[in-house]
C-alpha cells in the first residue's frame, strides 16, 4: 500500500457536493465560497503522544483531529464547510487509515463538512486539519470585542478532559472515569452555539488551553481585567465524583485543558437572551464572572477573593505535577 491507494482509500469515503467545484484528486481544490460571507480559516496540528495519548484509538483520533478544529470556527461564530487533511505516519497502515476516517467523516457529516484534500506523508505520526467556514464579517466573534459591564459565560462543563487525562497518566491501562476520558477522546464543538452567538455575543474563545490562560487571551486583546467566581464554575457529576476536593477540581478547572468549551462575553440583555435560547436547543450555558475596566483577574470564592490555583493542569511546556 502506497501513497496514492492511501489516498485514493480516503477519496472513495468522500462523496461529491455542490460547493466543492473540485475535491480531491487534482492539484488544489475548488470551492465556491457564498457571496458576502468572510472565509473563515483554521489549523491545528494533533502528534501523537503530545496531544492525544499514543493508545488513543484510530477513530478517537480522527473526531479530535476534526473536533478541535471545528472547536475553532465555533469560537468565531463561524459556519465550517470544508477541511484539508495532512496526513503523516510511519507506516502506510490501511486499517489505521480506515479507523480515522471512521471517526473524522463521521463528525464531518454531522456537520456538514466536506474533506476537499490534503497531503500524505511518511514519518511520525501527526496529523494536521485546515478547516474553512464562512461567517458574515461583521458578526465575527474576535477576542479582543470583550466590553466592560460584560457577562462572562461559558458552555459545558470544565476541567474533565484534564481530569481524564490525569487519570490516565496515573493508570496507562484504563482510566478510572471513563467518562472524563471520554470527554478527552471526542470534544464535541459547539458549533450551534457560536453561529447564535455571531453578532449577538462580543467576544468569545474556545477553552482549549485551561480557562484561566484562554480567558486571559481575550482580556489582554481587550484592554481590559475581569471577575471571575469559583463556586460558578460549571461541573459535571463526573468530575465531582473523580474529585471530591473542591482545590482539586477547582485547579482542574482553571488550569487544564483539551475541554473545547466556548468562553464568551455579552450584555445582560444578550444573557436573558441566550438562556431563553438554550432552554430551548438544549445547550448548558453559564455565567462565571464579569468584564471589569480594571485590568487584571480577580477570582472569588464564596464572595471573598481568592489566589489563583496552584497549577496542576498539564501544559506542553511543563509537567503534571
Ligand atoms: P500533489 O503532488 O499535487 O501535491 P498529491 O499526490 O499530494 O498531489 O495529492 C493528490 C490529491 O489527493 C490532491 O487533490 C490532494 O489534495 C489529495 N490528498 C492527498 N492526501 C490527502 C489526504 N490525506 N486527505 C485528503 N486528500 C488528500
Ligand atoms: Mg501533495
Amino acid at each position: 500500500m502506497g501513497e496514492f491507494d492511501l489516498i485514493a482509500r480516503i477519496r472513495e469515503r468522500c462523496p461529491s457536493r455542490h460547493d466543492v467545484l473540485l475535491g480531491i484528486g487534482d492539484d488544489a481544490a475548488l470551492l465556491q465560497v457564498p457571496p458576502g460571507q468572510a472565509l473563515c480559516v483554521s489549523m491545528d496540528t494533533l502528534i501523537a503522544g503530545v496531544h492525544f495519548p499514543l493508545q488513543t484509538a484510530a477513530p478517537d483520533v480522527g473526531w479530535k483531529a476534526l473536533a478541535v478544529n471545528l472547536s475553532d470556527l465555533a469560537a468565531m461564530g463561524a459556519k465550517p464547510l470544508w477541511a484539508t487533511l495532512a496526513l503523516s505516519m510511519p507506516e502506510p497502515d490501511e486499517t489505521w487509515l480506515d479507523g480515522f476516517l471512521d471517526g473524522f467523516l463521521a463528525l464531518a457529516e454531522s456537520e456538514g463538512v466536506a474533506l476537499v484534500g490534503g497531503d500524505t506523508t511518511r514519518g511520525p505520526m501527526s496529523i494536521t486539519v485546515t478547516i474553512h467556514g464562512v461567517v458574515l464579517p461583521h458578526q465575527a466573534l474576535r477576542r479582543d470585542a470583550a466590553r466592560v459591564g460584560d457577562v462572562i459565560a461559558v458552555s459545558g462543563t470544565l476541567g474533565d478532559a484534564a481530569t481524564g487525562l490525569r487519570g490516565l497518566q496515573q493508570d496507562s491501562a484504563e482510566c478510572p472515569w471513563p467518562e472524563l476520558r471520554h470527554r478527552l477522546d471526542r470534544p464535541t464543538p459547539r458549533l450551534a452555539l457560536g453561529r447564535y452567538l455571531a453578532g449577538r455575543a462580543h467576544a468569545a474563545i474556545d477553552v482549549s488551553d485551561g480557562l484561566l490562560a484562554d480567558l486571559g487571551h481575550v482580556l489582554s486583546a481587550s484592554r481590559v481585567g475581569a471577575s471571575l467566581r469559583l463556586d460558578a464554575l460549571p461541573t459535571s457529576d463526573a468530575l465531582r465524583q473523580a474529585l471530591p476536593d473542591l482545590v482539586q477540581r477547582h485547579a482542574l478547572q482553571c488550569q487544564g485543558g483539551d475541554d473545547y468549551e466556548l468562553l464568551f462575553t455579552l450584555t445582560d440583555a444578550a444573557w436573558l437572551s441566550l438562556q431563553a435560547e438554550a432552554h430551548r436547543q438544549g445547550w448548558q450555558v453559564t455565567a462565571i464572572g464579569r468584564v471589569e475596566a480594571t485590568a487584571g483577574l480577580r477570582l472569588t470564592l464564596a464572595g471573598h477573593p481568592v489566589d489563583p490555583p496552584a497549577r496542576t493542569g498539564w501544559d506542553h511546556f511543563g509537567a503534571a505535577t
